[in-house]
């Protein structure tokens, strides 16, 4: 047997990119550089720039996204509660282990042996024996004693130790809500510019979920709700947080902090495999292709590492400070296309594609749309069809329903506004186009000329046209049929 590395690879990319904007990517000829290299999504981080900014990039993201007729998507990216450590007149402190430092809530400035903290409940959260982690766990503390305002540790880990660096407390239970004020604030602010999803972070139950869903139904809006997994209270509350959200995200920078790094692959693969069962996306963040914000060409690791998301069904892979603040943001969307292509292409030529995963496969009676899904994905391979055309309305139901089994074929998400066509920026594998009005009378011809259009079948060839999934069980009429252009 002879080896064969490289692949055919398929007309579409199944796995989505999330990019997020900052001062290296943010201008308007390289917003429109990054949609072309295969962007779905864009993250707005709302833990830096200001709303001027952000209001500046979301304005030029549409720009962009309608001169080159792409359904690209907005993600504003909540802070959450993120805690940091205040300021230190000479900008940073050396930390020694085994020597003595305090911890203040005090509104102060730092110095040698003095780190205050921006998190005024601090002392009321931690005590004796605790862990403070600083600089993405760089640096350790461990707690000795707490008295009124000021906390006495040791150091664990030692290093320098900079401005407003984050502080992570494992194990510890954080009293200040998921949805901080200033979320809140910023949370409106990204509303009204009309963001299609928001990212919650540090989410540690359903309940965190449900908070910020009313702030977004308070508003009359709809958005897609993205709940950052990111606490290892949230792996515990991992079911009724995706019944809660629309999507989650697997944030592997804190996650890794709060838990021991090592354990983080174990995790990723059954969020992946879980948040199929609920037919929500997934996506997995952080680090993915970190050498490439200083480097034009990844390493190897880097490589496998996105690779290892695709072949596990992650419906989307994202890039942080690759492509908001690093030297080669388009090197990077290009290297994460190419590679999610070539793994694609080859889990394609070994028949991997179009299946239920162990967990989705329980014992009869299947759950409807986990049984529609699967029929479907086997029907469109032994019809060989061209495409699966999926009607969809806003929720995206029944494109979620045709994206849980992974088919083989390109699913077409025909959807009537530009809007809802954004919203399926996360599902796998699901190429959104939007149709207007009229056209949906006719569902069959719409389904042909559809396909036709996109290049997608000629002549002859089959389609599955698939319709009628809904939440609301009295409304849940889902039908396939089977149409030949
Ligand atoms: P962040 O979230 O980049 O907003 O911190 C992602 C992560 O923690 O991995
Ligand atoms: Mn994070």
């Amino acid at each position: 047997m002879r080896i064969q590395a490289d692949v055919k690879l398929l007309k579409y990319r199944r796995t989505k990119i999330v990019a997020t904007l900052g001062p290296s990517s943010n201008d308007p000829e390289t917003i429109e550089g990054l949609i072309t290299a295969g962007v779905n999504v864009f993250r707005l981080n709302m833990s830096h720039g200001n709303h001027e900014s952000h209001r500046q990039a979301y304005g030029r993201i549409r720009t962009a996204a309608d001169r080159l007729g792409e359904p690209i998507a907005v993600m504003a990216d909540l802070c959450g509660p993120k805690i940091r450590v205040g300021d230190f007149p000479g900008g940073s402190i050396d930390l020694a282990a085994g020597e003595p430092v305090t911890v203040t809530t005090r509104e102060v400035a730092g110095g040698p042996g003095l780190i205050p903290s921006q998190y005024h409940a601090l002392n009321s959260d931690v005590g004796q024996g605790d862990r403070i982690l600083l600089d993405d766990g760089n640096l350790e503390l461990r707690v000795e004693t707490v008295s009124g305002t000021e906390i006495a540790c040791r150091v664990i880990a030692g290093g320098v130790l900079s401005n407003h660096k984050g502080m992570n407390l494992p194990g510890v239970a954080v009293s200040t809500p998921s949805l901080t004020e200033t979320d809140r604030v910023d949370a409106r602010f990204a509303l009204d510019l009309g963001v299609d999803f928001l990212a919650l972070s540090f989410v540690r139950q359903a309940s965190d979920v449900v908070e910020l869903r009313e702030l977004i139904t308070s508003k009359g809006a709809e958005v897609g709700i993205v709940a950052k997994i990111e606490k290892p209270e949230a792996l515990d509350n991992i079911e009724s947080i995706l019944d809660a959200a629309d999507a989650i995200m697997v944030a592997r920078g804190d996650l890794g902090v709060e838990l021991p790094p090592q354990v983080v692959p174990a995790a990723q693969d059954q969020l992946i495999d879980l948040a199929r069962v609920y037919r929500k996306p997934v996506i997995v963040a952080t680090q993915m292709l970190e050498s490439m914000i200083t480097h034009a060409r990844p390493t190897r690791a880097e490589v496998s590492d996105v690779a290892t998301a695709v072949r596990s069904g992650a419906d989307a892979v994202m890039l942080s400070a690759e492509t908001a603040s690093g030297q080669y943001p388009l090197e990077a969307v290009r290297m994460m296309n190419d590679v999610a292509r070539q793994t694609e292409g080859y889990l394609w030529r070994q028949g991997a594609f179009g299946g239920l995963t162990r967990k989705q496969e329980q014992a009869p009676p299947l759950s409807v749309e986990n049984a529609l899904s699967a029929s479907m994905a086997q029907l469109s391979r032994d019809l060989r069809v061209r495409a699966i055309m999926v009607i969809s309305f806003l929720q995206g139901h029944s494109l979620a329903v045709m994206s849980a089994s992974r088919p083989a074929a390109p699913i077409i998400g025909i959807c009537p506004d530009h809007r809802t066509a954004r919203m399926a920026g996360l599902l796998w594998g699901v190429i959104p186009v939007t149709v207007h009005g009229d056209a949906m009378d006719n569902p069959h011809q719409m389904a042909r000329s559809t396909a036709v259009s996109l290049g997608m079948a000629e002549e002859g060839q089959s389609l599955l046209l698939v319709q009628g999934f809904s939440i609301e069980p009295k409304k849940n009429t889902p039908s396939v049929t089977v149409v030949t252009v």
